[in-house]
């Protein structure tokens, strides 16, 4: 297919003069605010358009108190923790997982939950336990191991639970909260890959805004742009799936299947925004002799968020990097004091990396 970003650009720039007031619309994934902030989308957007980054980053949206729990798991005897990257240098209230591994405690650091099984197969005198983190994505990837340790009677490999799903979280933002405006939704297509678009049907169908399930190259976000603005002129909200290389209304049946055999939905804590019914995956009650919560009886431990970081604000879109105080001075990547300048698919993190020269343009943020 043949794409002409130049005639996308100039065709929103001439609907947008048709819009009476300013629109916001909500990026929800992580993944998008990142290409967003790399190829100067924001930039190249009237004025009138305003982006939102929303709570899709699987990281920024673990709880402080969960990541004090995995550190002192981390210290416990025998016990060896795998790991995605991004989780290691995400501060607790006291420390991190990459300095606690500097003091001796067993945390590697890994690219595919298998790593964890193959060690624990491979170390059974160790108690093994992989951080699993992630929206519907990486949910499959955990359900699939799982099931292979039950098949293969391995008894000393454990998953952190920390996976969530992300269309309760947009009905809760819809639902609950009247003051971000948003008018439409830029949806995840990673995570649509795997649902499928229904679960995003209730945007369009209940609270009558425009969602588009959208791919990650520059032309794949300015075309749900486009999209977005030809529902909203014409007053005919939709969930529509731009990224059809890849979703399927239906989406991976495989994938669903295997989520739905392991895990259960349940309430789940999301940083920033609190309790959101329906928004966590559990272990089912045969799968829970590999849950590390409730074999290693972690402690709850009750932790506050670091001093001056506005990251739950930024979670939930009422405020931008720039708005807050620490943002690019005592937070920095090499130096963060919250979860969203950590992640490779954090706000601040991509504001820092590809925004933050304009900063003293407010037109541009
Ligand atoms: S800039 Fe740092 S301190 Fe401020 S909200 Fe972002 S992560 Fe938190």
């Amino acid at each position: 297919m043949t794409v002409n970003i130049n005639k996308t650009i100039s065709e929103i720039k001439h609907l947008s003069r048709k819009l009476p007031s300013v629109i916001n619309l909500m990026e929800v994934c992580g993944t998008h605010t990142m290409s967003i902030g790399k190829n100067g989308i924001r930039q190249l957007l009237p004025e009138n358009i305003n982006l939102i980054s929303g709570p899709g980053c699987p990281v920024c949206v673990t709880g402080i108190n969960e990541i004090d729990q995995i550190i002192e798991l981390s210290s416990l005897k025998d016990i060896v923790i795998f790991t995605f990257g991004d989780m290691l240098k995400v501060p607790g209230s006291k420390t991190t997982l990459f300095r606690q591994k500097a003091t001796g405690s067993a945390i590697k650091m890994c690219y595919s939950p298998n790593e964890s099984l193959k060690y624990a197969m491979d170390n059974p005198d160790k108690k093994v336990v992989f951080l699993a983190i992630g929206f519907e994505t990486t949910a499959p990837l955990t359900a699939a191991v799982i099931k292979n340790a039950e098949k293969n009677n391995i008894n000393n490999f454990y998953i952190y639970n920390l996976h969530k799903t992300v269309p309760s979280a947009v009905f809760f933002l819809l639902d609950k909260d009247k003051k971000l405006n948003l008018d439409a939704f830029i949806c995840p297509g990673h995570v649509c890959a795997i649902t499928g678009s229904r679960p995003f049907d209730f945007i369009s169908d209940k609270f009558k805004k425009p969602a588009v399930i959208t791919g990650f190259t520059p032309y794949d976000i300015l075309e749900s742009v486009l999209i977005i603005l030809k529902q909203i002129l014409s007053d005919n909200p939709e969930t529509v799936i731009q990224y059809t290389l890849a979703v399927r209304e239906e989406g991976n049946i495989f994938a669903r299947n295997l989520i739905n055999e392991v895990f259960e939905n349940q309430s789940s804590y999301w940083r920033g925004i609190g309790i959101i019914e329906d928004s966590g995956l559990s272990l089912k009650s045969r799968y829970m002799s590999f849950n590390a919560k409730k074999v290693f009886n972690i402690n709850t431990i009750d932790t506050k968020e670091p001093r001056y970081c506005d990251c739950g604000k930024i979670l939930l879109g009422e405020k931008k990097p720039f708005d807050c105080r620490l943002f690019a001075g005592k937070c920095t990547p090499e130096n963060p004091v919250g979860p969203c300048m950590v992640s490779s698919e954090g706000t601040c993190a991509a504001y820092y990396k590809y925004e933050r020269l304009s900063k003293n343009d407010p037109g541009k943020r």
